[in-house]
């Protein structure tokens, strides 16, 4: 069999991996957007496909989990011909579906604009759509479909001579590892998908599983992998000590930049026990995406693939994420209007990397602002208003306007959803050095899986590739 790495390569984002067996039978694992990918408007109109493969033969989908760098691009799957199904947990099914809808509303609301406006962006957007680089509702929808739904631990035959199983990841809700088995000329081959590697003692998320199976290749990822989280503190403890620097000894006003699925419920279940449990002073949180409002109904709706501290919290206390104070901001206009509460108050808002959503709208409006904090909770990719800031930048442009950033920034990584580099080696070396072919890393910046490739050999791990876009290797 033969694997292709068309994503994640030397890179955090756009997760995809082509794995053809000697049959013909093709499995595409992960199907991500890349958020670096800037859409270039100057090349001519081509009809050149979005994928690098002909869509309409690939046989069966795999995903890991809901996050877009890892499910972004299945509808494009559809768009190109693809009429297979997509097999993933059903949290992943039911946390996917938001995240697709909502980037498709947003395509339409680019599409919309570009109509209203000048023909020349109309002619942009026409060109967008030839090309096939956006997906409209429709797309979503056929996409939805045909997704179907696996447990963890569930061994499944996917063909003849192929089986799967997820194997709970943490990281997020319904994030899976995937072991694929293919039998071949008589030799049973495995693969292990790392998907994201979560962290153990994380808020709501259950532990990575600890029992891996040995198999003959792995992919892991390594967005951590040249470095240990530096906070030791528990998230109340971490996020109480802020908050009381930040809005309680003065007047002021936090803003953390959150992803709306996943980041967003920890950090509101946090606030919840901290105001419950600890008695801390309530003070007024706005969670401000609608996408993250709806993925709480997920979490909710999906207790028992939660952590047992959550659940024993949801006996207790009737839910995870509602408390006195908190206020779901659903519109636009009530989103521009947070900026008139004059109170301390505390604002967490997608996209978590500051690369577009309301969250922009928050910087913008407090940057210049010294009793503001911008709080950094998770991995930016690089060039984003996040990595910007994260870098100490004293100025930054938003939507064309510059700013001086006079509001103070700081960063904690209690609230990261990937484990850092010590985990990711616990999990390497779950496999037996004997046994395992090839490690592959992936889905980390260059220099990271550098570090972490130094740190496997030495703990006696060999034919460690860090693979190319585009690379193939026969299994
Ligand atoms: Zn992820």
């Amino acid at each position: 069999m033969k694997l292709t790495f068309w994503g994640a390569t030397r890179q955090v984002t756009g997760s995809m991996y082509l794995l053809e067996l000697d049959d013909e039978f093709k499995i595409l694992i992960d199907c991500g957007r890349n958020m670096g990918r800037e859409v270039d408007y100057t090349q001519p109109v081509t009809n050149k496909a979005f994928f690098p493969f002909e869509a309409s033969q690939v046989n069966l989908v795999l995903l890991t989990h809901a996050h877009i760098d890892h499910s972004g691009n299945i509808p494009m799957l559809y768009r190109e011909g693809y009429e297979g199904q997509v097999l993933c947990t059903s949290a992943t099914a039911d946390l996917t579906s938001l995240l697709l809808y909502d980037a498709a509303n947003l395509n339409l609301k680019k599409v919309k604009q570009a109509e209203g406006d000048s023909n020349k962006k109309k002619k942009k957007m026409d060109r967008l759509l030839i090309k096939g680089d956006l997906y409209l509702q429709k797309d979503v929808e056929d996409a939805m479909a045909n997704f179907v739904t696996l447990q963890f631990h569930r061994r499944f035959r996917i063909a003849d001579n192929a089986w799967v199983t997820f194997i709970p990841a943490g990281h997020l809700l319904g994030a899976a590892h995937i072991i694929v088995e293919v039998q071949e000329n008589g030799v049973m081959k495995s693969i292990c998908f790392s998907g994201d590697i979560g962290r153990k003692d994380y808020p709501l998320h259950i532990d990575p599983s600890s029992e891996i199976p040995e198999v003959d290749y792995l992919l892991c990822e390594t967005t951590y992998g040249g470095r240990l989280h530096e906070d030791k503190k528990t998230p109340e403890d971490a996020l109480a000590e802020i908050i009381q620097r930040t809005c309680i000894d003065i007047p002021g006003r936090l803003i953390i930049p959150a992803f709306s699925i996943g980041r967003t419920q920890a950090l509101l279940y946090t606030l919840n026990r901290l105001y419950s449990e600890k008695g801390f002073k309530p003070i007024k949180v706005f969670s401000d995406s609608p996408l993250a409002y709806a993925s709480t109904k997920v979490y909710q709706k999906n207790l028992k693939q939660l952590n047992k501290e959550a659940r024993d919290f949801q006996e207790e206390n009737d839910s995870l994420f509602d408390f006195e104070n908190l206020q779901y901001i659903q519109s636009e206009k009530s989103s521009k209007a947070i900026s008139n509460y004059a109170e301390p108050c505390i604002i967490i808002s997608a996209s978590g990397m500051i690369s577009g959503g309301r969250v922009e709208q928050h910087i913008a409006a407090n940057i210049n602002n010294v009793y503001c904090t911008i709080l950094l909770v998770g991995y930016s990719s690089e060039g984003t208003l996040g990595w910007r800031l994260m870098n100490g930048q004293k100025s930054l442009k938003i939507k064309d306007v510059e700013y001086q950033v006079l509001a103070n920034v700081e960063k904690i990584d209690i609230f990261s959803g990937h484990g850092d580099q010590a985990d990711l080696l616990n999990f390497v070396k779950k496999q037996s050095p004997k046994k395992l072919k090839k490690v592959f890393l992936i889905h980390g910046e260059e220099e990271s899986m550098n570090t972490f490739k130094d740190l496997l050999e030495n703990e006696g791990f060999a034919n460690i590739e860090i693979p190319e876009m585009g690379q193939e290797y026969i299994l």
